[in-house]
């Protein structure tokens, strides 16, 4: 079994057809507001929130987000101003107040903001909105600025869930990447957290990061483990530094790639034999978690924001270059900052692409949905007859041949090994991709 051969740049899959294939040129604001309405009916009123904070301190090098890097504070204000004016926008064009059922805060960096500014956030959001009674909320706190008085007022807003970006102890790799936080910062904020009331707490880590080696790991997981979150994700770096120049400052540092085939599986391992339950992909869980009821159920769901336990019909995405998902549409912000107040500013939604999906690409969103939350899929002859024209079989049936996958006349089942390649698993549906010819710029699989 060849698993090197596959460490080809590949979609991530947080949306099918992935941004670079939307077709932007048939979308239309008024098919984008219609779906949105149809989204909001069948969810029965329910949406999910997204908000991109775009402001960081200092760049680290590795990030591949949407970030703009400043010390100065005075951008807060206006940004929730216009966050709000797109919220109110929104609530114009939804025929009757949302009931609110997921709030996220990603970034950038949420805690760049001060507690109050982010209370007046939150309330914001909610004076005109009603409130499922069981939200879900969670934000992404930045180990090194994350205060107690972020913590205490975004719980006493009903926030219950915090994510903190690890990515790795080894203070050499901290230097390489350009961000600096102690393990005892990280203990802290977790503790207090816990003490507050937060019933979850999220580490996210990176394999294949300049400088990495199994020792330090080994370390890093040591660390990690010792504080017991309960959902760690263990994601791969993505190096795409045409996109992100200042990935080029470490290249000589990067692991070859057998060394991050070596990583991503002794993580794993390492993560399995401490107790937690592989969720999807990159993501692990302690067995208590509600992530693995949801997949028991044949609820999982995964969206622009990860893993969620309930299949949202309507993700809002607010803020700069956030992406917004009606099921049958999406639509992705401007991505500067200016840009995205001068849309606003002028009355409309800060949309700038979008796409309106077909009837195939529903059926492949389906299929790669299923893959990513249940490592199996099926489909009817009728479905495959119509759109699976464009799947890749030879692909699957090399798979199969190799004991990644069990390929069966009605669906696709993921055998254990076949979980390191899910990505080109899914690529084998990949319409849009296959025939397209063309291969835009995607991280490589492992
Ligand atoms: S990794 Fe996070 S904190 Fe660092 S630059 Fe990117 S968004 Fe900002």
């Amino acid at each position: 079994m060849d698993i090197k051969k596959y460490n080809v740049p590949v979609p991530r899959y947080t949306s099918y057809p992935t941004v670079p294939f939307w077709n932007s040129e048939d979308f239309t604001l008024e098919g984008y507001e219609q779906s949105i309405q149809t989204a909001f009916w069948l969810s029965n009123k329910e949406v999910s929130i997204y908000i991109h904070l775009p402001f960081c301190e200092s760049l680290c090098t590795y990030c591949a987000c949407n970030t703009r890097i400043t010390k100065n504070h005075s951008v807060e204000e206006p940004y929730i101003n216009h966050l709000l004016k797109e919220w109110d926008l929104y609530l114009e064009k939804l025929p009757d107040a949302p009931i609110i059922r997921e709030i996220h805060l990603g970034g950038g960096t949420p805690t760049f903001f001060s507690p109050e500014n982010l209370e007046r956030l939150i309330g914001g959001l909610i004076e005109k909105a009603k409130i499922s009674p069981s939200i879900s909320m969670s934000f992404e706190g930045h180990p090194a600025n994350t205060t107690l008085k972020h913590l205490k007022v975004l719980e006493q807003q009903g926030f219950d869930r915090l994510s903190l970006g690890i990515q790795d102890f080894d203070l050499n790799v901290q230097k390489l990447i350009n961000r600096l936080q102690t393990f005892e910062q990280v203990k802290k904020v977790t503790d207090e957290a816990r003490k507050i009331g937060y019933t979850s707490v999220n580490f996210d880590m990176v394999y294949g990061l300049p400088g990495q080696s199994l020792a330090s790991l080994d370390e890093t997981l040591d660390k990690v483990i010792s504080l017991s979150p309960d959902r760690i994700a263990y994601y791969s770096y993505a190096h795409v530094p045409s996109m992100k120049p200042a990935q080029k400052s470490y290249e000589k540092y990067l692991p070859a790639s057998e060394e991050k085939l070596a990583f991503m599986q002794f993580g794993k391992e390492r993560l399995k034999e401490s107790g937690y339950e592989e969720v999807g992909m990159d993501h692990f869980v302690k067995r208590t978690d509600e992530l693995l009821l949801a997949r028991k159920n044949g609820e999982l769901h995964r969206n622009f924001m990860g893993y969620t336990p309930f299949s949202s019909q309507l993700l809002v995405g607010l803020g700069v270059s956030a992406i917004s998902d009606s099921w049958t549409g999406f639509a992705q912000n401007a991505k500067t900052v200016e840009s995205y107040y001068e849309i606003l500013d002028s009355g409309q939604l800060p949309i700038t692409k979008g796409h309106l999906l077909t009837s195939k690409d529903l059926f492949i969103r389906k299929q790669i949905l299923n893959l990513m939350c249940n490592f199996e899929t099926t489909w009817t002859e009728d479905e495959i007859l119509s759109f699976g024209i464009s799947t890749n079989f030879d692909l699957l049936e090399q798979l199969e041949n190799e004991g990644f996958i069990k390929l069966k006349k009605d669906g696709v089942k993921v055998l254990s090994e076949g979980k390191e390649i899910l990505r080109i698993i899914c690529s084998a549906f990949d319409a849009r991709l296959n025939e397209s010819g063309k291969s835009p710029q995607f991280s490589k699989s492992i």
